[in-house]
């Protein structure tokens, strides 16, 4: 059990500033287990909390962990450039959070992203260690054919890398269509690896993040869910 007071459990939520909750608070526009409360010191036992704050029902979270599909033309960057970010597509209680991608994908990748504000999970997760496979669906330029396959599964050296780089696994899916399986997760590594089998990616897709599927989690392309304890597991 944790007791905190109604103005910092607001602030946690990422309703804003401390002094914004507590005015929030004080105009009657906030719910606790459905019952207005005015008085921002009130403490308030965080567990299985439900707060209604104007007519919107939130549950307490400590952390949020998420799953986005994650459309083309969105940077993963804290700070993008040239299209919009990913938490443009998330309640705007995430960015006051701190809610931030679990490693990246490029702005024209579609697919499986993880974002969250628990940042020892990010850590973990982004860690080279970890040998979580991922699965991309890539849409190249030539034709895949049994060599490319081979030499993806073989490994390919990129020009930063001290060694070369493999495929877990590498299937043809039509005569453009390869699903390459990887473990790590350096920078633009499908399509470099594609690149320096003498290939071309033109469209990337991530389908699934260790047992983690985008099908199981049945989002539309810019779409977000939570991720439960069950689902989190998935990704050990
Ligand atoms: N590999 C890439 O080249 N791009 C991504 O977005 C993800 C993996």
């Amino acid at each position: 059990m944790s007791k905190l007071s109604l103005d910092r459990i607001l602030q946690s939520q990422g309703f804003g500033t401390r002094k914004y909750c507590r005015a929030l608070i004080e105009d009657g526009d906030v719910a606790v287990n459905g019952e207005i409360v005015d008085n921002y010191k009130l403490t308030v036992d965080t567990d299985g909390l439900v707060l209604t704050v104007f007519d919107d029902e939130w549950t307490y979270r400590e952390h949020v962990y998420v799953a986005l599909y994650k459309p083309a033309n969105f940077e993963c960057s804290r700070k993008p450039s040239h299209h919009p970010g990913v938490l443009t597509l998330l309640p705007e209680q995430f960015a006051w959070r701190d809610v931030q991608p679990v490693g990246r994908l490029d702005h024209d990748t579609t697919g499986l992203l993880l974002m969250s504000d628990d940042g020892p999970f990010i850590h973990a997760q982004s860690s080279p260690k970890r040998h979580v496979p991922k699965v991309y669906q890539a849409t190249t330029a030539e034709p895949v054919t049994p060599e490319l396959v081979e030499q993806l599964l073989a490994g390919v050296q990129l020009h930063d890398e001290p060694a070369p780089l493999r495929a877990v696994s590498c299937v043809q899916r039509g005569e453009n269509g390869i699903e390459i399986v990887l473990e790590q997760g350096k920078y633009h590594q499908v399509k470099r690896m594609l690149a320096a089998a003498g290939n071309h990616c033109n469209a990337l897709h991530r389908s699934a993040i260790g047992g983690l599927t985008l099908e199981s989690l049945g989002l539309k392309e810019g779409e977000w869910c939570f991720l439960e304890q069950a689902q989190l597991d998935l990704l050990a």
